[in-house]
C-alpha cells in the first residue's frame, strides 16, 4: 500500500506516518534477529504470520476488556494503530522458567512458576536491555507507582487470557514480552504479540513453536509459525459469531 514517511525501523517492524496525526501504520517485515542483533536473517512469510497472530491477539484482548493500540488491518502484513507515547520497558510474564531466567537463577528449564513471575527490562539496545526494578523505573520517571501497579495488573490479565487461550490449542504459553505506551492519560498495550516475542511449547511433546526454533536452530521456523497461525485460524472458524 501507499505509505507515508518512515518514522521508525525496528528489528522486525517498520512504523510509518499516515494522513492522520493520531494514527500510524505498522508493517511486519520478514527480518529476524536474535541475541541483540548478533544473529540476523530473513524468512519469507514471517511478517505475515506475525501480523496474523498480532492482529488476532489485539482483537481478542480488546474483546476481553484490554485496551490496545490496534485499530484495523490494512493488508496481510500491515495494521493501523493508535499513536502511543511508548514507555521504554519490556514487560515479561513467565509461567515457566526458560531463557534468561534459567541462565541467571537456579531454576530448572520448564519449572512451573505459580504464581506467574513478571519482570521488566529497560529497552535500550546499546545497554543490552538490562533488567530493571520498580524503584529504578520510578527513579527514572518512566512510570509512577500507580502506573507500575496498573502495568503489572494489565500484564497479569493479558497473561491469564493468553495462557487460557493457548491451553485450548494444546500449547503452553511459557513466557512473553509486551510493551506499553500512553495515550490521553491512559496506558495501552502497544508493539506486537507474536511468535517472535513469546515462548510456546507443545503440551505433550514440549516442542517449541516460537523464535527459539531460530535462536537455537531447532528446526524449520516457518513451519512452526505456520502451525500456530493454523491453530489460531481453526479456533476462529469454530468461534464464528
Ligand atoms: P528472555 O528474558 O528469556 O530472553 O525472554 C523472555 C521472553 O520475552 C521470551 O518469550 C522472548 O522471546 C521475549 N523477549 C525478551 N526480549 C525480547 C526482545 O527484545 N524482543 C522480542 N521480540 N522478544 C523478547
Amino acid at each position: 500500500m501507499q505509505t507515508g514517511e518512515l518514522l521508525y525501523k525496528g528489528k522486525a517492524k517498520s512504523i510509518y506516518r499516515t494522513d492522520k496525526d493520531d494514527e500510524l501504520l505498522a508493517v511486519f517485515r520478514d527480518d529476524i534477529t536474535a541475541f541483540n542483533g548478533e544473529k540476523k536473517d530473513e524468512f519469507a512469510g514471517k511478517g505475515e504470520y506475525n501480523f496474523a497472530a498480532s492482529a488476532f491477539f489485539f482483537d481478542f484482548l480488546e474483546k476481553n476488556g484490554v485496551k490496545t493500540h490496534y485499530l484495523r488491518a490494512v493488508d496481510e502484513r500491515s495494521m493501523i494503530v493508535s499513536k502511543l507515547n511508548m514507555i521504554p520497558l519490556e514487560v515479561i510474564a513467565r509461567n515457566r522458567a526458560a531463557g534468561s531466567v534459567v541462565k541467571m537463577f537456579p531454576f530448572e528449564e520448564g519449572q512451573i512458576l505459580d504464581p506467574p513471575v513478571v519482570v521488566t527490562d529497560y529497552k535500550d539496545d546499546e545497554r543490552g536491555d538490562p533488567s530493571i526494578n520498580d524503584d529504578l523505573i520510578v527513579a527514572l520517571g518512566l512510570l509512577t507507582p500507580e502506573e507500575l501497579a496498573d502495568v503489572r495488573e494489565k500484564t497479569l490479565t493479558i497473561n491469564r487470557l493468553l495462557s487460557d487461550f493457548f491451553e485450548g490449542l494444546g500449547l503452553i504459553l511459557v513466557d512473553f514480552k509486551i510493551e506499553f505506551g500512553r495515550k490521553d492519560g491512559m496506558i495501552l498495550l502497544g508493539d506486537e504479540i507474536s511468535m517472535d516475542s513469546m515462548r510456546l511449547w507443545d503440551m505433550s511433546t514440549m516442542e517449541s513453536f516460537d523464535k527459539d526454533v531460530y535462536r537455537f536452530d531447532k528446526g524449520d521456523l516457518m513451519s512452526a509459525y505456520a502451525r500456530v497461525v493454523e491453530k489460531i485460524n481453526q479456533w476462529k472458524d469454530s468461534h464464528m459469531e
